[in-house]
């Protein structure tokens, strides 16, 4: 199809530059997805590869040592997505479940890197939770590159304990980063639609 701007810019591929299989993870509010193959975004009939957000797919017992972990509505209309436990508002519902406690999720994470108990506990468990479909959805993928994007994607500690426990659970073994922040800082759902928006690819 031409595209409907001919002079519009092939985007900058970012941290999937040079990598066949990228699955564009979203850490943000919530959990999303998106999955590029050869540099195209596979979005067939309006359909949904990479979205490992929803869907009743969260364990019950999550963490070291394991606690149980509620089933929660999500926005969808399903439940037990991840939707529900993963992004700052998962991260707020958990830190609330366990300790009690109502925080905004950036204090939840500042508290974290300063070494709170609580918080920690938090983060393992979110962690735990959101690793096993995130390893499940690389190997289904063959993804060799996930690049996060969302305002979770900033607190790159967070990222890292998200690689190791993903590279930990996937078949295929990486001796380098495989979950990593996205390059793009700035709104790259908003930034990716109009991309997808201007090519006429929705
Ligand atoms: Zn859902």
């Amino acid at each position: 199809m031409m595209p409907i701007v001919s002079h519009w810019p092939k985007p900058a591929p970012g941290r999937g530059r040079g990598y066949r299989i990228v699955l564009g993870a979203i850490l943000g509010t919530g959990v999303g997805g998106g999955l590029v193959v050869d540099g195209r975004l596979i979005n067939a009939e309006g359909g949904f590869a990479g979205e490992w957000g929803h869907g009743p797919a969260v364990a019950s017992m999550a963490g070291t040592p394991p606690v149980a972990i509620p089933i929660f509505d999500c926005g969808c209309g399903q439940r037990g997505c991840v939707d529900t436990i993963g992004g700052a508002r998962g991260m707020e519902r958990l830190h609330l479940t366990l300790h009690g406690k109502s925080l905004p999720s950036h204090e939840i994470t500042t508290l974290w890197q300063n070494g709170d108990a609580e918080a920690a506990r938090t983060i393992d468990v979110l962690v735990d939770l959101i690793s096993s479909p995130l390893a499940l959805t690389v190997n289904i993928t063959g993804a060799t590159i996930v690049p996060i994007g969302g305002g979770l994607s900033n607190v790159t500690p967070l990222i890292a304990e998200i690689d190791k426990a993903v590279r930990a659970r996937i078949l295929r073994k990486f001796d380098r980063p495989l979950v990593v922040p996205g390059e793009c800082r700035i709104e790259p759902g908003l930034i990716g639609a109009a991309v997808l928006g201007l090519a006429g690819d929705v």
